[in-house]
């Protein structure tokens, strides 16, 4: 999408500090983390929310939370949190999807 910044960053027209990638995922650190290690997960492929997954699409879902297990075992994160916000009200300001990966402090619940 043109004007998705998520899929600048795949594209690579914007620089990331990427944590790794395959054919259908990126995961990247935040810009503006909110915990010791904050990374997002997105699929390369754009969809705009949770909202937006359907049966054609949910394979990647699956994928993604298989790439963060990996990549949580590889950074040797014992405890994380990973939160889609989906829609403005639950704070979502990026509209592709993405998994927000929070590890390094105490998590509180419920969430703010
Ligand atoms: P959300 O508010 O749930 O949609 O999450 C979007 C996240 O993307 C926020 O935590 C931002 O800090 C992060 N973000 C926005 N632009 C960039 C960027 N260029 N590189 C890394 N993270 C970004």
């Amino acid at each position: 999408m043109n004007d998705c910044i998520f899929c600048k960053i795949v594209s690579g027209e914007i620089p990331s500090n990427k944590v790794y990638e395959d054919d259908q995922c990126l995961a990247f650190y935040d810009l503006d983390p909110q915990a010791p290690t904050h990374f997002l997960v997105i699929p390369k492929a754009h969809i705009e929310s949770a909202r937006s997954i359907n049966a054609g699409n949910c394979q990647i879902v699956g994928h993604c939370y298989a790439v963060i297990a990996q990549i949580a075992q590889d950074m040797g994160l014992e405890s994380y949190r990973v939160v889609t916000n989906c829609g403005l009200q639950a704070g979502q300001s990026v509209f592709h999807l993405h998994f927000h990966v929070l590890a390094g402090r105490d998590m509180t619940w419920p969430p703010g």
